[in-house]
């Protein structure tokens, strides 16, 4: 009698860095940060450029020698983080997500929310987001040169806070990306979503290649004084500046 053997399928992600201790990207944990490889947006000033593109880098880490880290790490680290790129991007993210979870280690994910579909079916799994809101809904296409449409990003966004998930929905500023009056939309479009905690970050040179961005002079107090501060405080009342 024939017997069937089924060989365990491996987990195919493909990433593009590994990060084995990080202390910052995930609020009060300690973790390893995991990046993938890919992401069409092409924001001007992403401080991961060489992770865009979704070709494979020959000296990329593998993931079975991650989840060797992971059994290695056990108890000594919270959880293990998913970034990139775009992490939601990947077609192997949900197993990725799932082996982890089963060593034992809490998810962070980090993400534009750029893939609902993607995101709706992993965030059962997830214990922490950080979603990263780019612009006013009216704005979106002044940050990010991909089409995407909007609608993909409001979808994750209305899933993210219909979960039992934890997160932080935080923006990165630009004076020459962003005007006061946009920052005053995005705290308007958080508000009709019920959001009450936003972390703002100023723009960091690290990694940007944009010249118009790194050579342009940033004046974050053009956009966001004291009195513009206030008036977003009226309809998101906890926010943090980074
Ligand atoms: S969404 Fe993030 S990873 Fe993608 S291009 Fe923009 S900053 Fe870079």
């Amino acid at each position: 009698m024939r017997t069937n053997t089924t060989t365990p399928q491996r987990t195919a992600i493909q990433l593009g860095g590994f990060v084995p201790f990080s202390a910052s990207d995930y609020p009060n944990h300690l973790v390893c940060v995991a990046f993938i490889q890919g992401c069409n947006w092409r924001c001007g000033y992403c401080h991961n450029p060489h992770l865009q593109s979704r070709q494979p880098h020959p000296m990329a880490p593998q993931w079975a020698d991650i989840t060797d880290f992971l059994q290695q790490r056990q108890g000594l680290l919270d959880a293990i983080v998913f970034s990139g790129g775009e992490p939601t991007m990947d077609p192997g993210l949900p197993a990725a997500i799932l082996e982890a979870k089963s060593i034992g280690f809490k998810i962070g994910l980090h993400t534009t929310g750029a893939y609902p579909n993607r995101f709706k079916e992993i965030l059962p799994h997830i214990d922490w987001v950080g979603f990263d809101l780019k612009s006013s809904w009216a704005h979106y296409h002044d940050v990010i040169l991909h089409q995407q449409p909007i609608e993909m990003v409001q979808r994750s966004l209305a899933l993210l806070l219909d979960s039992h998930c934890d997160y932080e929905i935080r923006s990165t500023l630009h004076s020459g990306l962003h005007q006061p009056e946009h920052l005053l939309e995005m705290a308007q479009n958080l508000a009709a979503y019920g959001v009450q905690d936003w972390v703002i970050q100023n723009f960091r040179t690290d990694g940007c290649i944009d010249p118009e961005l790194l050579y342009a002079p940033h004046e974050p107090q053009k956009i966001l004084n004291e009195d513009v501060l206030q008036t977003l405080k009226a309809y998101v009342p906890n926010i943090q500046i980074r």
